[in-house]
Formats: C-alpha cells, sequence, structure tokens
C-alpha cells in the first residue's frame, strides 16, 4: 500500500495514545492514508492488540535504546508526543521529561528526510504549575486562554516546549503545534492518570462490597463547574494541527466544550454499575487510603468476573483522583483559538463518560 503520511505515536498504550492509534489507520482520516508506528516500554497488551500498526518496544528516556529502535524509521512524516513519566520533585520532572523529548526528536529530526510536523501534549499545568508545587505559588485566573505567561515555577511543560522549539528549527519546513487538555476522559489501563478508568474501578468496588457510592472529594468539586477532554477529540485535534496549515507553530487548548459538574456525573456513574447514588456529606475522605488495602479484593473480582488480568495500583490512580476531586476553584479554559483556527470538534462530557465506560467493559477491565 501507497501512504501519504508516516506516523510515530510516542506513548502508543496511554491514554491518548491508544486513540490514535485506534484513529490514524482509518481510512477517510486527514493526511491519510496514515502508516503508523507506535512507541512504549512495555510489551504490546492484548487491548491494544487490534489496531494496525508497528509496536515498538522502547525506553526512550535511554538515549541508546532509542538511537537503536528509533533511527531505522527514517519515512517518519509527523510525530504524536503523547508521553510523560512522574518524579518526586518538579525540577526532576524537569530533567527526566526533557530527556525522553531530547532523544526522540535527536534521533528523528536528522534521520527523517520527509518529517514535516511534531504534535506535543502537554495541558493545564501550563496554567496551574507543577502539582508537587501547588499551594506555593498563584497559578493563573480561569479561564485559561493560551496567550497566558508561563508561571514564574519549575515546569516540565516549558522545558518541553523550548526542546521542541529547538529541535524543530533545525529543519526547513518542520512545523510544531502544543495541545492542553483539561482532565482527560479515554481508555488505558497503564495510564498514568485515567479519572475514568479509576472511577470505573472505585464504582465497581463499591458494588462488590455492597456499599454506596460515596464521594470522596469537596464541596467546591461537588458543586462547581468543571471541564475534560475527550481522548478521542483530542486525537482529532492532534491531526488537524498535523495537516491543516493554519494551527501550524502554534499552542492549543484542547477540551470538550461544555462544562459539568461532578455531583451530575456522579449520578451517571452510580447507574453505569447499579450502585447507590449517595449526595455529598461534606465529609471527603482520600480514596487512595480507602482502597490502599483493596488488591486482594481487586484480584478476586478480576477471577470471579473472567476480566483482563490487570492490578489495582495499575488502573485506579488514586492520587490523581483525589486531586481531580478537591480541587478548591473551578477551573476552565477557553477553546476559542481552536476555533478561530479551524477546529470545531466538540463532545459531550455525559456521553464521553458512558463510552469509555463501555469500552472498560467491552475489553474487560471492569464488570
Ligand atoms: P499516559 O500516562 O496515559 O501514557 C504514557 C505513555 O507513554 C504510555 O504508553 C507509556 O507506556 C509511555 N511511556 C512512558 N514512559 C516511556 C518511556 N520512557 N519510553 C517510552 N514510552 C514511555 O500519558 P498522558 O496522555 O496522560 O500524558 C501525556 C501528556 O498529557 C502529559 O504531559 C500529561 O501531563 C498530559 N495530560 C494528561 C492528562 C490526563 O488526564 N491523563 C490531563 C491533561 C494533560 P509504558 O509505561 O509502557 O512505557
Amino acid at each position: 500500500q501507497k501512504f501519504s503520511s508516516v506516523g510515530l505515536i510516542v506513548g502508543v498504550t496511554g491514554i491518548v495514545g491508544n486513540s490514535l492509534a485506534e484513529i490514524l489507520p482509518l481510512h477517510d482520516t486527514p493526511g491519510g492514508p496514515w502508516k503508523v508506528y507506535g512507541v512504549a516500554r512495555r510489551p504490546r497488551p492484548t487491548w491494544s492488540a487490534d489496531h494496525p500498526i508497528e509496536y515498538i518496544q522502547c525506553d526512550v528516556g535511554d538515549a541508546g535504546d532509542a538511537q537503536a529502535k528509533l533511527s531505522p524509521l527514517t519515512d517518519v512524516t509527523h510525530v504524536f508526543y503523547v508521553s510523560w513519566t512522574s518524579r518526586a520533585t518538579a525540577e526532576e520532572d524537569c530533567e527526566a521529561n526533557g530527556r525522553m523529548l531530547r532523544n526522540v526528536l535527536q534521533t528523528l529530526v536528522p534521520n527523517c528526510p520527509n518529517l514535516r510536523h511534531i504534535c506535543l501534549q502537554t495541558g493545564w499545568k501550563h496554567y496551574l504549575g507543577p502539582h508537587q508545587l501547588f499551594g506555593d505559588f498563584q497559578p493563573h485566573e480561569p479561564p485559561f486562554h493560551e496567550d497566558l505567561p508561563r508561571l514564574p515555577v519549575p515546569n516540565f511543560y516549558h522545558d518541553m516546549e523550548d526542546i521542541l522549539f529547538e529541535e524543530a528549527q533545525k529543519k526547513e519546513d518542520l512545523s510544531w503545534s502544543i495541545h492542553r487538555p483539561a482532565t482527560i476522559f479515554g481508555f488505558s489501563p497503564y495510564s498514568l492518570m485515567n479519572v475514568v478508568g479509576s472511577l470505573a474501578v472505585y464504582a465497581a468496588i463499591c458494588k462488590h462490597l455492597g456499599r454506596p457510592l460515596k464521594f470522596p472529594g469537596n464541596r467546591n468539586s461537588w458543586e462547581g463547574y468543571a471541564a475534560a477532554s475527550d481522548a478521542d477529540l483530542i486525537a482529532e485535534h492532534h491531526i488537524w494541527a498535523s495537516v491543516d496549515p493554519y494551527a501550524r507553530n502554534e499552542a492549543f487548548n484542547c477540551s470538550n466544550g461544555d462544562v459539568f459538574k461532578w455531583k451530575h456525573l456522579w449520578r451517571v456513574l452510580a447507574d453505569q454499575f447499579g450502585v447507590e447514588f449517595e449526595e455529598f456529606d461534606g465529609k471527603g475522605f482520600s480514596v487512595a487510603e480507602e482502597l490502599k488495602d483493596k488488591g486482594a479484593v481487586w484480584e478476586e473480582m478480576v477471577r470471579e468476573n473472567g476480566l483482563t488480568e490487570t492490578r489495582l495500583e495499575e488502573v485506579g490512580n488514586w492520587w490523581f483522583m483525589d486531586g481531580i476531586l478537591n480541587l478548591n476553584d473551578s477551573y476552565l479554559d477557553s477553546m476559542n483559538k481552536s476555533k478561530e483556527h479551524g477546529f470545531l470538534g466538540f463532545r459531550n462530557t455525559e456521553k464521553s463518560l458512558i463510552s469509555w465506560i463501555d469500552k472498560m467493559r467491552a475489553y474487560k477491565i471492569v464488570p
């Protein structure tokens, strides 16, 4: 088959990587037909096996491994960088994430004569700062827009942007785009931050233990407005920016375009798992604390329901769920810039939540 574009997804088993791996190879995807490579460290999981892509196991944090595995891919035209790693401090995040992106780009830029575009995914930490330093500085005031200046704190998003700018200018006609989603709703049992996955596993455990679905957050998150970003929508946003000349060399927010309240989604979640809905009683608790000794319960649920083998700490990102449900403000962004540049995509957040729970069921991640 003759391909018009060749995409390399770095982080192919992640929450947006998995959507890109599904959407890019479709026959009607803009810029196509696409040949697709996908990179991650772990072996290819069963739930990614159906995507028609070439899977490459590689640790891009290791310069030698990146050079060995990526330098033969000389036909790459587009890079979709949807990966990150988490360290204890904001400074360590800068070093580790900067190194990963640099290893990828310093291998591809000189080796791929037809490389045209690099999409880099960052997110709202651009406006909120690194989670390790929350409370130590003043974040930007919502609604967030792309022109807000960098916050004066160490942030691996700044390092990655600077590496992107530096590497992209080494090649004529090589463009870039930066994508800044809100909390992502998507599918990936390998993601470091998968709120739908965590909520679904939490609800399934409540059901299994015969308990009502208690809200483990604060009053502000229960009552306040929030925004999310559907992983398929983000994949469409990446693909749009990678082929549309009006999107070249720009940073864009990428959220669903509606707002929601957790108290409404909480009812939807309870319905999906047939578990008793409970109004917030004003007493928050940490879901990480609550579930820290439930590994054996999860093992039993996996066995009893014939689910795909997963470990509780893989499918439940409790620190993240605790963070998302304990915000002290209503964080929202603006999609004006994307719309003004021609991207009109949107999602209904409630339907998005249900569709990802359905997908988790279809792949036997939750009962
Ligand atoms: P995920 O955590 O969902 O996925 C990360 C992917 O990268 C996985 O495929 C992982 O597989 C792979 N990976 C990690 N380390 C390496 C490595 N050293 N070498 C090769 N592959 C690696 O990523 P997200 O989509 O969540 O994150 C991408 C960006 O989006 C980040 O900057 C994040 O902060 C941002 N973001 C995320 C949000 C969310 O809700 N998830 C919200 C807003 C922004 P493996 O571990 O097997 O290597």
